[in-house]
């Protein structure tokens, strides 16, 4: 295959988002874009360029006093009948345009038009963000080449509609048991049914007040919400067991003992099950990187509700904030697409932010 990503093209954030959309790469199937990248980055004379698995990073070494990462996934959902990109209007539709190949344009356009940024940069291109962890190219990264992630800062180019936001809450599942005694319906005074005692379970559920926290003036909103409940034998018998599925976002000034010491606190006196958690992470606004990043943006940042890489980055000490042109909302969506006039704004604030002497 001929690269498309031509020099014509990475010069220009819009024409490089379309030609990153139209080299298919649903997760697992990252081999080709990961060629394609690498390529470009390795005949750039101001990069060094590694590649693990089809994870490409380029870094500079100009011996800057700080090093930020810019990073983005390659991967992206399953296709929809939106492959590949179409124009209509400002607006670019197809499968990863606003999650997040827009994103993983800015960096690779910095990446080459930029050989003397004001801080030393790692430009970090990673495969399987969309599937589960153990695929993940920062996580497997992290675990085999720690070195290629130091850094005093990372932005990660995740749609955020061209929002600042900052850290992101943490995410707890856990399995809530009642128990009871097994009996026919027909003479139910035998037993004790766990279905009628997960009613009080839930009305703690119903009744709870999520706490609503502010760090560094980004507001993070928890949630407590039974996602799932299972019980019942058959029929005609009084069931014995009910599990109910909880989900618990909590805000980053939480670490993941505390999430769960919370919950165990909420339903005293039942049976609980952490079966799943991913720590949070601090809006690490304080770095100078950062700082001089929100500036260039000139606008407030946001406490971002859903759980992201930042936290990766957090977990090894690299404070992190989200930043991309596409809208959230319509990642993963048929009809996902990205605007036009956000790629060009976005491209802008970020070459504003490298360039600055
Ligand atoms: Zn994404």
């Amino acid at each position: 295959m001929e690269n498309p990503l031509t020099p014509e093209v990475l010069a220009d954030p819009v024409a490089l988002t379309r030609a990153l959309v139209d080299i298919e790469s649903v997760s697992l199937n990252e081999k080709a874009i990961a060629d394609c990248v690498e390529e470009v980055l390795r005949v750039v004379p101001h990069l060094t360029t590694f590649r693990h698995g089809n994870t490409v990073m380029a870094r500079t070494d100009l011996g800057r006093a700080s090093r930020v990462v810019l990073a983005g996934h390659l991967d992206t959902v399953p296709l929809n009948n939106n492959f590949p990109s179409t124009l209509r209007g400002d607006l670019m539709y197809g499968c990863g345009t606003s999650d997040m190949k827009s994103g993983v344009a800015f960096a690779l356009h910095l990446a080459t038009a930029l050989p003397e940024p004001r801080y030393d940069v790692t430009y970090f291109f990673y495969e399987a963000e969309e599937i589960e962890s153990r695929y993940n190219g920062l996580y497997l990264v992290a675990q085999a080449h720690p070195d290629w992630l130091e850094a005093d800062f990372a932005l990660l180019l995740e749609p955020t509609h061209g929002i600042v936001e900052a850290g992101c809450q943490g995410t707890m599942r856990a399995v809530v048991v009642t128990t009871g005694v097994r009996a026919h319906s027909a003479r139910s005074w035998h037993g004790v049914n766990a279905v009628h005692d997960a009613g009080e379970v839930l009305r703690r559920l119903s009744a709870y007040q999520a706490r609503r926290v502010t760090i560094d003036g980004c507001e993070y909103r928890e949630g407590m919400n039974a996602t799932r409940i299972h019980g019942g034998v058959a029929g005609n018998v009084v069931p014995d067991r009910c599990e109910i599925e909880v989900n618990y976002r909590f805000a980053p000034d939480r670490t993941p003992a505390e999430a769960e010491a919370h919950l165990r606190e909420v339903f005293a006196g039942y049976e609980l099950t952490v079966t799943d958690c991913a720590a949070g992470a601090l809006p690490g606004l304080e770095a100078a990187p950062a700082r001089e990043f929100l500036a260039a943006v000139g606008a407030a940042p946001i406490g971002k509700l859903g759980w992201t890489d930042v936290a990766r980055f957090a977990a090894m000490g690299i404070p992190a904030l989200n930043f991309g042109p596409g809208d959230p909302n319509l990642a993963h969506h048929p009809d996902e697409h990205v605007e036009i006039g956000k790629i060009r704004e976005g491209a802008a604030t970020l070459h504003r932010w490298l360039a600055a002497a």
